[in-house]
């Protein structure tokens, strides 16, 4: 059974991005909600899954003054010679910690933020979003976890006339769904993986309803003014998603039940550029040592959904491959010389901010 937040005044964000090209039409400011329904083993966000703020530290950026060992109540922390141990099981999330270190290596991921201020926030955003015919996108983790908030920030969007755009893995309720589709111009839906042992294998879950409800999804848009159009988006994880059965067969469910809906089929490559992140919430990532795909890869598995029964034209492959990825392990290795804060990937969109 999934316990969703209908707490409409306020929620946990994990980071508002701005300027980003990858969330929806035009140019957009992007609200990463915390909580996922999900776990996803490739997951590029892994301090979205957990609702709750986290804690991480970055050793490069520790002073070694200890001002944190003394700041903490709960005698969360130990620094080592290998560097700071957190007691997760002790640590409240309190940031007190992360408030006083002069090195600012400690950092509270995800913040209490109101409605009316988190709104005021982004709709400073409104002069791109008018010249780019772009908007806000809601996402997460997975932001119909606190689906009262999200349906209440939509609508309030949608109040002032922006462009609104709800992303969302389908693994909620029905309600939740109905208290965000009204105010949501557009829906991104995740597609992964259309074998329900596959599927619950690698995120916890079967697809059962997820499918549902995404032929909700489909029905709702048919029969309602907003939302108008719906893109799907499949990432492809080597040795998970990313072979011609599934891409085949999430392209055939495509053609037969959503083929007048669907405005877009995005297949989205592989990036390992969160690798620091599961260093820094003392984490092991599954796919540690994954290879990104390469331009034969992605032009196959292209090919394979261009010839699923979709309409062609509704594929777009996204992301780097492995021949093009150079300049982004670049900018990878500056990053973790720097401490390697401020990078925000999902499997869908490398963003260097
Ligand atoms: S307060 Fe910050 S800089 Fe000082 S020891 Fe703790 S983490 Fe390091
Ligand atoms: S967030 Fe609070 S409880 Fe956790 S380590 Fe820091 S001071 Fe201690």
């Amino acid at each position: 059974m999934l316990t969703e937040n209908l707490n409409k005044n306020q929620a946990t964000i994990l980071e508002i991005v701005r300027m980003s090209t990858e969330d929806g039409p035009g140019i957009r400011t992007t609200v990463f909600l915390k909580g996922c329904t999900l776990k996803c083993a490739w997951c590029h966000n892994p301090e979205s899954i957990s609702i709750k703020p986290q804690l991480q530290w970055v050793g490069s950026r520790c002073i070694g003054c200890k001002t944190c060992l003394s700041v903490c109540k709960e005698n969360a922390l130990t620094l080592t010679e290998t560097g700071m141990l957190i007691d997760r099981a002790r640590c409240t999330g309190c940031g007190d910690c992360a408030m006083e270190c002069p090195g600012t290596a400690l950092e509270l991921l995800g913040k209490i933020w109101s409605l009316d201020d988190l709104v005021e926030e982004v709709i400073k955003d409104r002069a791109y979003f008018k010249t780019s015919d772009g908007g806000i996108t809601i996402s997460g983790g997975e932001p119909t976890m606190q689906a009262g908030f999200a349906g209440a920030f939509l609508k309030s969007l949608r109040q002032k006339g922006l462009h609104t755009a709800l992303d969302t893995c389908g693994q909620c309720s029905r309600d939740a769904l109905d208290q965000t589709l009204p105010y949501a111009a557009m829906v991104l839906f995740d597609m992964k993986l259309i074998d329900p042992k596959a599927h619950k294998e690698f995120t916890g879950h079967d697809n059962k309803r997820i499918l549902d409800n995404l032929l909700y999804v489909a029905d709702y848009i048919r029969s309602h003014v907003y939302p108008n159009t719906l893109w799907i988006r499949t990432p492809l994880i080597p040795n998970a998603t990313a072979t011609p059965e599934n891409i085949n067969g999430i392209g055939q469910f495509i053609a037969k039940n959503l083929f007048d809906v669907v405005d877009r089929w995005e297949l989205c490559a592989f990036n390992n550029l969160c690798r620091d992140k599961y260093l820094r919430l003392d984490q092991k990532w599954t796919f540690h040592d994954a290879q990104l795909l390469t331009k034969d890869d992605m032009d196959a598995l292209t090919k394979t959904a261009k010839s699923s029964g979709v309409d062609r034209k509704i594929v777009f492959p996204t992301g780097s491959t492995r021949m093009e990825s150079s300049e982004t392990e670049e900018k990878q290795e500056i990053q973790q010389k720097v401490g390697g804060l401020n990078v925000n990937f999902c499997s869908c969109r490398p963003k260097l901010t």
